[in-house]
């Protein structure tokens, strides 16, 4: 898959110079690879190239990979990003390390029930709905605060940061708009007292725009695996 690992490499250096642009260091912005869709092997040739962390939508998809790449798992980083039922939340508990599309207390809290004991808390970060379309998963930038109290305070959860999805825009100034506003939300609660590090934003279109507004995690699929096929 020589594509693949070249495709890893160019956007490490995507990060690397946003990051530097910014006057960031780019060690400081992780690269999460979004696998949804692509089979186990191609997540196997990502981590040989040096790839650790991840990033799957269904839950059941996800499950069969993790099972197929046991022998990874002791370093491997699996983050749950799609939207998730709240009668589907005991696997992702048992079996992930981050979930980044928590979008109401109900899930924190079934989350948070359900993690195992002999695991470390479930890294979990509140879905903002950032650029306040009808259609998507969060909370509203409004909301955000309080439900952020209250799933810091559950038990084996513990709450890094905010994630949103932007609406697609344009050219990197548009973009930068929803990225600066989540960033503002995260830098307020941080100063409410959450401890927060983390700021789960940017894809593969608009990767350059998150990091310049602070990103620490990049969620990235297309631009490392290739355009998804969903017909099967
Ligand atoms: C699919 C997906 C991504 C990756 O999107 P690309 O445009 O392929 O980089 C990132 N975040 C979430 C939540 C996704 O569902």
């Amino acid at each position: 898959m020589p594509d693949l690992i070249h495709n890893l490499e160019a956007v490490q250096q995507r990060i690397a110079t946003a990051a530097h642009v910014a006057g960031r260091d780019a060690r400081s912005i992780e690269l999460l690879a979004v696998s949804k869709t692509f089979p186990a092997e191609d997540v196997r040739a990502a981590y040989l190239a040096g790839q650790r962390a991840f990033g799957e939508n269904y839950v059941q998809e996800a499950l069969t990979k993790i099972d197929t790449l046991a022998d990874l798992r002791a370093s491997i980083q699996w983050h749950f990003i799609g939207p998730l039922q709240s009668n589907k939340t005991r696997p992702v508990a048992e079996q992930f390390d981050w979930v980044h599309s928590v979008d109401r207390l109900k899930i924190a809290q079934r989350l948070a029930e359900q993690r195992p004991a002999h695991l470390p808390p479930l890294n979990v970060c509140l879905q903002v709905n950032i650029s306040g379309e009808a259609s998507k998963s969060g909370v509203s930038a409004a909301e955000a605060p309080e439900v952020a109290r209250q799933i810091a305070a559950l038990p084996n959860l513990r709450l890094r940061g905010l994630m949103a999805i932007p609406e697609p825009a344009g050219g990197i100034d548009e973009q930068r708009v929803p990225h600066r506003h989540l960033r503002e939300l995260f830098e307020q609660l941080r100063n409410d007292g959450l401890e927060l590090d983390t700021l789960s934003m940017g894809m593969s279109s608009d990767l350059e725009a998150a990091v310049l507004e602070g990103a620490t995690i990049v969620r990235v699929g297309t631009a490392i695996f290739g355009a998804r096929d969903y017909s099967n």
